[in-house]
């Protein structure tokens, strides 16, 4: 089934091409048309049209290896090339490079001719990227992506002055259709899809430029070829817009290539390659087929430069709600938004209006003229709530209710649309609207990633601390964050009369196994031992590293027994294993000071002296032993 697109009248084109100015495949293009519409015709014939124009010939050559994927070795000969691109393609092709070469200056003031080319060459490079990507045959991409605009150009060799002068006037691009059809009675999308229809050109690509411009307005079955083919297209357009605009525009137009990606399902860092990729081929082709070009920056740059940065969900946006009343007048409202591609959800005055407040929908359009006072109410109490701070509100007013949608304005509406209503005007605000919820939700999404920043950040600060408070050697706790934790935990045991024991550890002649097996080996012995006593010790305690070969452990709510009976375990563990320095065995000891709080209230130092004093009882004991302080 055919989309409804509009094409010139027979004799009226039949007119327009009387005057020999509409642009038309010339030379090798035209004579392809002419042999392919016959019935039957030798392939030979076809090769040997295309070798006569060496130009030509090159650009085949190197589409045919840029388009064909998976060959072997590139394809150097013509008559590969047109057989593995096949007759309809390589008439396509050709007649889009004929075009071109044949149209790369004009008499039409203000129509731009270079920029349209490099703007259409942009396009078609896109597009046939995009079609790789979503992985449907690319054939057709690459010339349609080409003659997408052929009806502006159409118009500025048929009508240079009236053309110029419509161009030079004030004007938004979505009103020049309308502007175009005043003057001439067709638009340059009509023109050119007629003239493509004369080419032979499939439909399907005609239709898509027809629509491509906005496809929303086209009311295309999801899903169908020739919707991926129209939406591809714009999202194309959009990529070639950004080629060539500077960096201002360019930023502007991030929001626009992005929810068009997100559309199609494609990923900010798939969108980088393809962009990326797609300006490299761009500059490759413009160098050969002599189109100018502008230089881009990275398009991750480009993203990371954007302060703002849109994010793509903001696409869904048509939910909207409508606030009129059980009228006509805003049925037709209602109508005229759903075919702009809104939802909308109809609250009719004097009904409840807590739902909207409670969770303010992303768009509201209110009809002011039948009720004043109560829009300016809703629009007040919506920004109210922090949620119904980022809803875009849109008030409909009779030129008559100027003074109420100016009260709107002050209560919070962002902005008013007089009567009367067409889908022109209304399309074009909710545009504004769309712009404006898209940069919202990026300023949200930014402040988002700057709360993610300060968390990370907290990490970060939290690693360093870690850091501070760890000795390096044996990765226990040093000896600052251990006095700390004993001094909490005496702080919270005497408040609860809760127990608390401490040993203090030497390791035994420690001096001869540095001696004797090297400093290093000394090294590998703290490092492990660190790790017995962490192993030997409860969930609860904190073995740390009170300084040289000495260590300390804190025992929370372990009184003198349990204490004991840890102290022993240890020394035994520490004794009864030898240490490793490589393949070298190596035999230590330690002597054990112990102390229990139980009681005490001398302080956190005390405890650590008391158990210093039993440790050198110990070793004055002969070493390898636990003492338990007086
Ligand atoms: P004892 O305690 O049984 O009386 O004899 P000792 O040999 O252990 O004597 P002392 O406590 O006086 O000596 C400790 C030695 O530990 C001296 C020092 O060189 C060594 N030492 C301290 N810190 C480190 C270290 O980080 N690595 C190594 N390899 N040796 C260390
Ligand atoms: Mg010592
Ligand atoms: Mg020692």
């Amino acid at each position: 089934m055919n989309s409804h697109i509009l094409l010139i009248p027979a004799e009226r084109y039949a007119d327009l091409k009387a005057t020999g100015k509409l642009p038309s495949p010339k030379g090798v293009a035209f004579a392809i048309i002419k042999l392919m519409q016959r019935e039957e015709y030798p392939d030979d014939d076809l090769v040997k049209l295309v070798q006569s124009d060496p130009a030509i010939a090159g650009c085949l050559l190197k589409f045919s290896n840029a388009a064909i994927t998976g060959q072997p070795r590139p394809i150097v000969s013509l008559r590969k090339a047109v057989v593995a691109l096949g007759a309809f393609r390589v008439r396509d092709l050709v007649v889009g490079f004929s075009i071109l070469s044949a149209n790369r200056k004009g008499s039409c003031p203000n129509f731009d001719y270079e920029g349209f080319w490099a703007r259409s060459l942009a396009t078609a490079i896109a597009c046939q990227g995009l079609a790789q990507f979503a992985n449907i045959a690319s054939d057709e991409h690459f010339t349609i992506g080409l003659l997408s605009r052929l009806g502006e150009l159409g118009l500025a060799t048929l009508f240079p002055k009236e053309y110029g002068e419509l161009l030079a006037g004030e004007h938004q691009a979505a009103q020049l259709s309308a502007l175009e059809i005043e003057r001439f009675g067709f638009d340059h999308r009509q023109l050119g899809a007629t003239m493509l229809e004369e080419w032979g050109l499939p439909r399907i690509l005609i239709e898509a430029a027809y629509h491509h411009e906005d496809p929303a307005a086209a009311n295309l079955s999801a899903s169908t070829r020739l919707c991926t083919l129209t939406l591809s297209l714009d999202f194309a357009r959009v990529q070639a817009e950004i080629c060539m605009a500077d960096d201002e525009m360019r930023w502007s137009l991030l929001p626009e290539l992005l929810t068009r990606s997100a559309h199609l399902g494609i990923g900010a860092e798939a969108l980088s390659g393809i962009v990326d990729d797609m300006v490299v081929r761009w500059h490759e082709w413009s160098a050969m087929l002599q189109v100018r070009t502008r230089d881009m920056p990275p398009f991750s740059q480009l993203l990371a430069a954007s302060a703002p940065r849109p994010v793509p969900s903001a696409y869904n946006m048509p939910i909207t709600a409508l606030i009129g009343a059980d009228s006509e007048e805003t049925k037709e409202l209602a109508a005229l938004l759903t075919s702009l591609g809104h939802e909308p959800k109809l609250t009719i005055f004097g009904q409840d209006t807590t739902p909207i407040l409670l969770t303010p929908p992303k768009l509201i359009v209110a009809d002011i003229d039948l009720a004043r006072s109560e829009v300016v109410a809703i629009c007040h109490n919506l920004r109210q709530n922090p949620a119904g701070q980022e809803t875009y509100f849109l008030v409909i007013a009779s030129p008559e209710h100027e003074a109420s949608a100016l009260s709107a304005i002050d209560a919070g509406a962002d902005d008013v649309l007089f009567k009367p209503i067409t889908a022109q005007n209304l399309r074009l605000r909710l545009n504004i609207a769309e712009r404006l919820l898209l940069l919202r939700e990026g300023i949200a999404h930014e402040r988002r990633g700057i709360v993610r920043t300060a968390e990370e950040f907290a990490g970060e600060h939290r690693q360093l601390i870690e850091v501070a408070l760890t000795d390096a050697l044996t990765d226990l706790p040093n000896r600052r964050h251990g006095l700390d934790y004993l001094a909490t935990e005496w702080g919270s045991g005497h408040a609860g009369q809760r127990q608390l024991a401490c040993l203090m550890l030497d390791i035994d002649h420690f001096k001869v196994i540095n001696d004797t097996w090297g400093h290093a080996a000394g090294d590998a012995v703290l490092h492990q031992m660190a790790a017995r006593l962490k192993s030997a010790s409860r969930a609860e305690d904190m073995v740390f590293r009170y300084g040289g070969e000495e260590f300390a452990l804190i025992l929370p709510g372990a009184d003198l027994a349990l204490a004991l009976g840890i102290a022993e375990r240890i020394r035994h563990l520490i004794a009864d294993e030898p240490f490793y320095f490589g393949e070298q065995e190596m035999r230590a000891t330690i002597s054990i000071g112990l102390a229990t709080a139980n009681g005490d209230h001398g302080g956190a130092d005390s405890l650590i002296q008391a158990a210093d004093a039993a440790l050198y009882q110990a070793k004055q004991r002969g070493r390898n032993c636990v003492v338990v302080a007086a």
